[in-house]
């Protein structure tokens, strides 16, 4: 499939994209105002992006504020460890 021109990762559907923002979360160390804060259907490419911009997604604000992505951060970086190649 070809990329889209605004350069970005393609998902092939909202929970697909609202995944990978919740992931990113996991992964990397956000703080308010930096970082994926929400998904958006592309007018150009009709798939989903992450934008850094907007109101903050409910299953991402939820995640945050039950603690599931500070567990699951706990975990990637016991994974990490025992990943390292
Ligand atoms: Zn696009």
């Amino acid at each position: 499939m070809a990329g889209c021109v605004t350069g970005k990762r393609m998902y092939p559907s909202k929970e697909v994209a609202e995944d990978a923002l919740i992931d990113a979360w996991t992964r990397y160390d956000y703080r308010q105002g930096n970082g994926p804060v929400a998904v958006y259907q592309c007018e150009d490419c009709g798939q989903f992006h992450l934008t850094s911009t907007g109101e903050m997604n409910q299953r991402l604000r939820k995640s945050l504020e039950d603690g599931t992505i500070k567990l699951q951060k706990e975990a990637n970086r016991w994974s990490d460890k025992f990943n390292r190649r």
